[in-house]
């Protein structure tokens, strides 16, 4: 018997991909599109229950392929509905994903790195540093597992790339995931039900530009002076301010869509009245929505959430000035699963602990 994990993944190949390894093993490639339903539509990962395909086969195929499939190793539900899953890959590192339900569809916000090389400044995840970035069967793996828990296998859900880590810096395996997520003898997701959320790394902005699956964009900015996003965002010295909004400029955006500005409100640091008037002169004669996310506190991080009325204040601003923003409710923070609270402890005991913690009682 060969060593399973050196076997090929069909959870992490592209529908075409598979159609040539099964042809290099004389096996017909319409069976791929099967594989497919019966891996992602079905969530049967194990071949002997996969009951049309021919006896033989079955017996074959499991000397060929594996599925792999995350290990739910945690559930955290919040009062909200939300629910955070903590995920367990082949190599025991562990990533996190959340169900955010209603929001207004059904919402899988997913991870694409374990932890993240970013760092910016208010965030947990940028805490831990980048332990590795994900292959896109694991990125995929996220998916299913949400939709098998959940029961929304043949359901329409939404995808926001914004758990743990960057997505455009882990830019192939991530936009390979999308292309399995989208197949239509897969999970059939849609791009437009897919967002990617980055801090604005700009030569990946500029291939996501050249996409064929081509996502909805939410760009982080969090700041309107390069002095003050230097701080907030230490990519910012790279790809400045100024790089980033142009790479947006020259973004080609789908018909009736736009580019959603992500903006973390930091008291005292980035919410003035003069921040609020800089980020419509920035954003002008961009097809954009601006999206408040006031900040999720947490120990270890150095800055506080405004308060309501300055957060209203601000945004009254940008609608004055005709620009289309909305305000994100935080979901999850009583499980830590609101953005930028994403963490996963490495050492075993306090995952230990934690995996207790989130057992019903
Ligand atoms: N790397 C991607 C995805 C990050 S998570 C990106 O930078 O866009 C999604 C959003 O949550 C980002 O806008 C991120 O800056 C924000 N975020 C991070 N920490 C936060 C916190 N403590 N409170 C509120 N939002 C936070």
């Amino acid at each position: 018997m060969p060593q399973t994990s050196l076997l090929p993944d069909i959870a992490g190949l592209e529908r075409q991909e598979l159609e040539s390894l099964l042809r290099e093993r004389e096996i017909e490639a319409y069976r791929a599109r099967q594989l497919f339903r019966w891996v992602f539509k079905r969530g049967v990962t194990d071949f002997a229950e996969m009951t049309d395909l021919s006896k033989s086969l079955r017996a074959r195929l499991p000397e060929l392929f594996r599925v792999s499939r995350p290990a739910v190793v945690g559930r955290e539900h919040s009062a909200d509905g939300t629910a955070k899953l903590l995920l367990e890959l082949d190599d025991h590192r562990r990533v996190e994903s959340v169900f955010i339900p209603d929001s207004p569809g059904q919402t899988f916000c997913i991870s694409t790195q374990v932890g993240c090389a970013m760092r910016c400044a208010f965030c947990l995840t940028g805490k831990m540093g980048l332990a590795r970035h994900l292959a896109a069967g694991e990125i995929v793996g996220q998916v299913r597992v949400l939709a098998e828990e959940i029961g929304l296998l043949d359901a329409r859900f939404n995808i926001v790339l914004m758990g743990m880590g960057e997505p455009l810096h882990n830019y192939d395996e991530t936009m390979k995931a999308l292309r399995i997520l989208g197949d239509q003898d897969g999970l059939a997701v849609s791009p437009r039900r897919v967002t990617i959320s980055t801090v604005g790394l700009v030569p990946a902005l500029e291939r996501l530009a050249q996409e064929p699956y081509m996502p909805n964009l939410a760009v982080s900015l969090h700041a309107t002076t390069e002095a003050q996003r230097d701080l907030l965002v230490p990519l910012n010295k790279k790809y400045n301010i100024a790089e980033v909004i142009e790479a947006c400029r020259r973004f080609p955006i789908k018909r009736r869509s736009r580019i959603t500005f992500e903006y973390v409100m930091l008291a005292g640091v980035n919410d003035s009245r003069e921040d609020a008037k800089r980020l419509v002169s920035l954003l002008n004669g961009i097809r954009s929505k601006v999206n408040l996310i006031p900040l999720n506190e947490a120990a270890g991080i150095p800055f506080s959430r405004p308060t309501d009325e300055r957060v209203d204040e601000f945004a009254q601003i940008l609608a004055d000035r005709h620009l289309t923003v909305s305000v994100r409710k935080s979901r999850g923070r009583d499980i830590r699963a609101a953005c930028g609270q994403l963490i996963v402890e490495e050492t075993e005991k306090s995952a230990g602990q934690k995996l207790a913690a989130a057992m019903p009682t």
